[in-house]
């Protein structure tokens, strides 16, 4: 059923096509107004249900009729209607800046443009050019106001995002001199995708690094907003934003870019109680008139009272509370992690040898690691079987040897429908550790599934589960289980759950990984990785525990190798 904010946004879209449709202002704007109504009113769902819609501000009977329908069947008949006029993807013209209802009326009217892409091709095709009032200079600014809509329509997994903030920064280090040079806000705090990245640089010159920076290549479109700011946009929309400022601001700045939004409406509040007010251009004493300026972001915290919050943290939950009381938790970093459970080599579905693995692993300083190719359950010839198996175990063993480097010999094994793995026990009896995985049936149903990955969790052989919930940042967002009894589960048989860090995963997400961790459990932070440049993915998943709040001492493969081999034992033994 649809939520307020999406019902106000499909009124705002009647809206929007009735003033296209040439329809009363007095008409559209009703709907106009309802709009703001229902984005203050209390969840419809309960007040249609009440039959007290027309009890709501600016809501008369008709556009009532509207509201049911929207809560029905998700559209209504005023909408149909409009749409046997305008193609649905109108909206999307109407999303270009400097496009306006009139403007976009005319469009479909006269030149059949009713999509992005249509306005897109017709700029290429240069079907407009020489049309009465649409100069060279409005098209240039429609081509820059459809890259800004493309940007926004998606956010970018972490991933990619990250690798774009590292290109831009190489870029900018070759560039006119500077003093720091970061990127700051979503990708640094770790959130799973992000709309767009900011930079931080600090210079005496700012001028003529924003002009460097509008001149990459890779910008596709610039926008310059004064001396300190510019920002510019990728072939795909997606945009950077890159602020100058004099270094002795580097801290503000930082802190200040850094986000997140909550988080810095919180900390503001904290300090106006203080007589303080924080923003980018330093700390202001509101009763001196003081101005502090901070070299770095732990100063800025300093100065309001509290403990340094990592960025990863800076989430608007209870982060501040935490630190003006001292309970933050010390969170884990990637150099604690001594080795990493989850890798594929060609005897699976990798890209590189057994033998590649093993000394990727070992040049990246691990005292220890896992081979961990698939299991047969989807197919001989994507995964091993026992007696294949039984071979990779001589090799592993021969080839750590030779090469000095302690590898496990491991097994991604799959979870089957009934919660039994895809090896028997005197199988799974032979490796060294094994991770459970549920690769396939997703939809058996939520209890079906709990009860799966219990089972999984209980047979003693199961030493890690990975990538828990299945989800993948590009659509699917996970099976359905009951979170709650499978974190009670792996914490009671002393079974690790996984972070996964492949680019497309990031499972368990981190607010779920943060609610196991309040049930005791162990975390393996892995690569999952594929090919040998997949194993840096692994800081992904160190990015996730973070924000989640993971120390240290909550993670499998923080421990020794000793003390990894305790943990794989003690499950097996049953105590
Ligand atoms: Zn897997
Ligand atoms: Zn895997």
């Amino acid at each position: 059923m649809l939520s307020n904010d999406e019902i106000a946004k499909k009124l705002l879209e009647i809206r929007t096509l009735m003033e296209m449709a040439g329809m009363s202002f007095y008409k559209y704007m009703a709907f106009e107004k309802a709009a703001a109504s229902v984005e203050n009113a209390p969840p419809l769902r309960d007040v249609a249900a009440a039959g007290e819609l027309t009890k709501l501000p600016a809501i008369g009977k008709s556009i009532a009729v509207v509201i049911e329908q929207l809560l029905e069947r998700g559209g209504a008949d005023a909408l149909d209607e409009l749409y046997a006029i305008f193609p649905p993807t109108i909206v999307e013209v109407l999303g270009v800046s400097g496009i306006g209802a009139k403007t976009a009326a005319t469009l479909w009217k006269d030149y059949s443009i009713g999509s992005l892409g249509d306005l897109e091709a017709a700029i290429a095709g240069n079907v407009l050019a020489g049309v009465p009032r649409l100069g060279p200079k409005t098209l240039e600014n429609w081509k820059r106001g459809i890259l800004a809509y493309k940007g926004r329509q998606r956010r970018m997994p972490l991933a990619r995002a990250l690798a774009i903030a590292r290109d831009a920064i190489d870029y900018l280090r070759a560039g006119p001199p500077h003093d720091r040079l970061v990127y700051a806000g979503s990708a640094r705090r770790q959130e799973v995708t992000v709309g767009d990245v900011d930079l931080v640089c600090t210079a005496s010159d700012a001028a003529a690094i924003t002009a460097y920076f509008a001149s990459w290549d890779r910008a596709r479109a610039v926008l310059a907003e004064g001396a300190t700011k510019t920002s510019i946009w990728l072939e795909d929309g997606f945009q950077l934003d890159l602020r100058v400022l004099p270094d002795h601001l580097y801290g503000n700045l930082l802190q200040h870019f850094t986000g997140s939004r909550e988080h810095n409406i919180k900390l503001r509040e904290h300090a106006v109680r203080k007589g303080l007010r924080v923003s980018e251009n330093g700390i202001l004493n509101l009763e001196t008139g003081d101005a502090i300026a901070c070299d770095d972001e732990a100063s800025v915290y300093a100065a309001l009272g509290m403990a340094y919050i990592p960025p990863e943290l800076r989430s608007g939950l209870d982060e501040i509370e935490r630190a003006l009381s001292g309970r933050l938790p010390d969170l884990l970093e990637g150099e604690d992690l001594r080795g990493d459970f989850h890798m594929h080599c060609t005897w699976s579905d990798g890209r590189n040898t057994l033998e590649a693995m093993i000394l990727a692993a070992k040049a990246r300083g691990y005292e220890y690691h896992a081979i961990s190719d698939h299991s047969w359950g989807r197919g001989e010839a994507f995964g091993l079987d026992p007696a294949r198996l039984r071979e990779q175990r001589a090799l592993v063993d021969e080839l750590s040897a030779k090469h000095g480097m302690r590898t496990f010999c491991a097994s991604e094994v799959d979870i089957l429908p009934d919660g039994a793995l895809d090896f028997d026990d005197e199988v799974l009896s032979q490796l060294d550790l094994v991770i459970g995985s549920v690769h396939s049936a997703f939809n058996i149903g939520r209890d079906a599934m709990t009860a799966r990955i219990i089972r999984a969790c209980e047979n003693p052989y199961v030493t890690i589960i990975g990538h828990p919930t299945g989800r993948m940042l590009d659509g699917f967002p996970g099976y359905e289980f009951d979170y709650d009894a499978v974190f009670a589960a792996a914490a009671r048989t002393g079974t690790a759950l996984e972070i996964d860090g492949q680019a497309m995963r990031l499972d368990l997400p981190a607010p779920l990984a943060r609610r196991a961790k309040e049930f005791g459990v162990t975390f393996s932070l892995d690569s999952d990785a594929h090919g040998v440049e997949d194993l840096p993915n692994i800081e992904l998943a160190v990015g996730q525990a973070r924000r989640a709040g993971i120390t240290k001492d909550d993670v499998l493969n923080a421990r020794s190798y000793e003390g990894v081999r305790a943990f794989v034992a003690r499950k097996r033994k049953g105590t």
